[in-house]
């Protein structure tokens, strides 16, 4: 696709400077309201969009810190909905008496955080919390406890910095807003030469 189609089709919503600036300004709260605690707050990543979010964060954090992390998926199309999920990987700590920092990606309809609260709060935690990389609050379909959170983001899809599409372009440093989605349903490879550097170097050296 032309630079210039392209652009009407997709953009850079959150630049990786501005990303990171963010980063680090939430990595500096986290660490002033955690530093004087018994233990290190366990920061538990929730797979797999908040992966690069996690590790940019925990690194400027001043803090020390536990990781874990956790994977859920809903039982169906149709319970994605209805907030019916299960833990399809649980956390290595226990967390009872620990203080915990969930960190999430996006938070969308608000399901997948409502249900990860509600069980990590189970488990006994002297503290929970919530951080967000980014809040989409138009889709919201339960409110929703967030103590932290990036960028407020329209009701756009997004990709890139850990967000992915049918499992891929995670791995960009910035963060882009996906204006024709059914577009991309059709052809999931369109975003390879808009998005990856390397594909147009190997391009122009072939
Ligand atoms: P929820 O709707 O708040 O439960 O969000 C559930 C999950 O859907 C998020 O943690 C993301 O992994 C994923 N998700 C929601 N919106 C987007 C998006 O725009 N791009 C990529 N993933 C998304």
């Amino acid at each position: 696709m032309p630079r210039d189609a392209a652009a009407t089709f997709l953009e850079v919503l959150i630049n990786a400077a501005a990303l990171q600036t963010r980063v680090g300004e939430l990595g500096k709260r986290l660490s002033d309201e955690y530093a004087q605690r018994a233990a290190p707050p366990i920061f538990v990543g929730v797979l797999r969009g908040s992966t690069l979010f996690l590790a940019d964060l925990i690194r400027r954090c001043s803090i020390d810190v536990a990781v874990d992390f956790m994977s859920i998926s809903s039982y169906s199309e149709t319970s994605a909905q209805s907030g019916v999920v299960r833990i399809v990987k649980d956390l290595d700590h226990d967390i009872a008496g620990r203080d915990v920092v969930l960190v999430e990606d996006i938070v969308d309809t608000g399901l997948t955080l409502t249900y990860l609260r509600r069980a990590l709060l189970e488990r006994g935690p002297a503290s929970l919390s919530a951080v967000t990389l980014l809040d989409r609050e138009a889709r919201r379909i339960v409110p929703v406890q967030l103590e932290y959170s990036g960028f407020a983001i329209p009701d756009v899809f997004v990709v890139g910095y850990g967000l992915d599409f049918m499992g891929r372009y995670r791995n960009t440093s910035d963060l882009y807003a996906i204006r024709d989605l059914p577009r991309l349903a059709n052809d999931p490879d369109l975003l390879v030469d808009l998005v990856f550097d390397g594909a147009r170097a190997r391009r122009s050296s072939a």
